[in-house]
């Protein structure tokens, strides 16, 4: 009876117990749905090798494969002390942050890294959507407007890749308020004539493309990337109507005007730096001046001419 001792019991073990092997070696494309091995995934920067298909990609990945030799500095964004609301749901609002900073090692959604992108500096705010859903609450917004200051500090264009499912429920109003705050955080860049490119990939949703997300210079997408506000089911569930094919997925998006360009992942940096590249070479030559400023010199000459008038008049009597 050695054959069932030695071979068929290991079999039914090791179909009963449960395996020491972590459970994500494999995963289910959610394309084609073929199984991928984790190292294939990590190497086409998870993008399906048999259908193209995007799936998320961990945010530090996202940003190895950005930056110059994946090299990359991240700066401290002010973490969220306590809850502001006391917000419970299921379960505590402190409970949430806690577990989600464990999970990911990071403070909260939001991390901004800076370093260089084809020699150019570049500041880089990526949402993570492992926490809680990439929402946007007060640290987050504080995070936007650190990100937006550094890049003008350094006189560097800011990146934006976004994936929320919007603004963040257990802060309520506050994280509603985190809207204009990052239109301001945006506005700050723009203001010092510096380039803001949007990158949205799935899903970018809710207040998040309804603020910062939707105001790059130029707007790109992944391929098949879910962007709106509200969601295609609520939509449908409101004008009772059905939806057209693709509606709110990138391509349907381009189509329609919304966003610039769709990029496949793997030639996103080299999109990136090209862009880049084109908007601060035309900067440089045209010595393109902020709104503001150009206000201001405008206001300055006015002033002069006044004044040099008023200084001829008495000479001409
Ligand atoms: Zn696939």
């Amino acid at each position: 009876m050695n054959w069932l001792t030695n071979y068929v019991r290991p079999k039914i073990r090791a179909l009963v117990e449960k395996k020491d092997v972590p459970d994500n070696l494999w995963h289910k494309c959610s394309g084609c749905e073929q199984m991928i091995f984790h190292r294939e995934l990590a190497a086409t920067h998870y993008v399906c090798s048999h259908c193209e298909f995007h799936m998320r990609i961990p945010t530090k990945e996202r940003l190895e494969m950005l930056f110059d030799s994946g090299e990359y500095q991240t700066i401290k964004v002010p973490k969220l002390k306590g809850d502001p609301l006391k917000f419970k749901d299921l379960k505590r609002y402190g409970e949430r942050l806690k577990d989600s900073r464990s999970k990911t090692g990071n403070d909260d959604a939001l991390l901004v890294a800076n370093g260089k992108m084809g020699g150019q500096r570049v500041v880089v705010a990526a949402i993570n959507f492992s926490f809680m859903g990439g929402s946007m609450g007060l640290a987050f917004g504080k995070g936007l407007l650190a990100a937006a200051r550094l890049a003008v500090l350094q006189s560097a264009p800011l990146v934006c890749i976004t994936s929320s499912g919007g603004a963040r429920m257990q802060e309520g109003i506050l994280s509603l308020m985190q809207m204009p705050r990052s239109v301001i955080a945006i506005d700050e860049v723009k203001e010092a004539g510096l380039p803001y490119i949007s990158v949205l990939t799935d899903p970018t949703t809710g207040g998040v493309t309804a603020s910062f997300a939707m105001l790059g210079d130029i707007a790109i997408a992944e391929p098949g990337a879910l962007i709106g506000f509200a969601g295609p089911r609520v939509i449908e569930e409101t004008i009772h109507q059905k939806l057209p094919e693709g509606f709110q997925r990138a391509e349907y998006l381009l189509e329609h005007g919304m966003i610039d360009r769709v990029v496949h992942r793997r030639k996103l940096r080299d999109e990136l730096i090209k862009i880049l590249g084109l908007l601060l070479e035309s900067q440089q030559q045209e010595n393109i001046v902020s709104i503001k400023t150009a206000a201001r010199k405008n206001a300055q000459d006015f002033k002069l001419k006044e004044v040099s008038e008023n200084e001829e008049r008495p000479a001409a009597e």
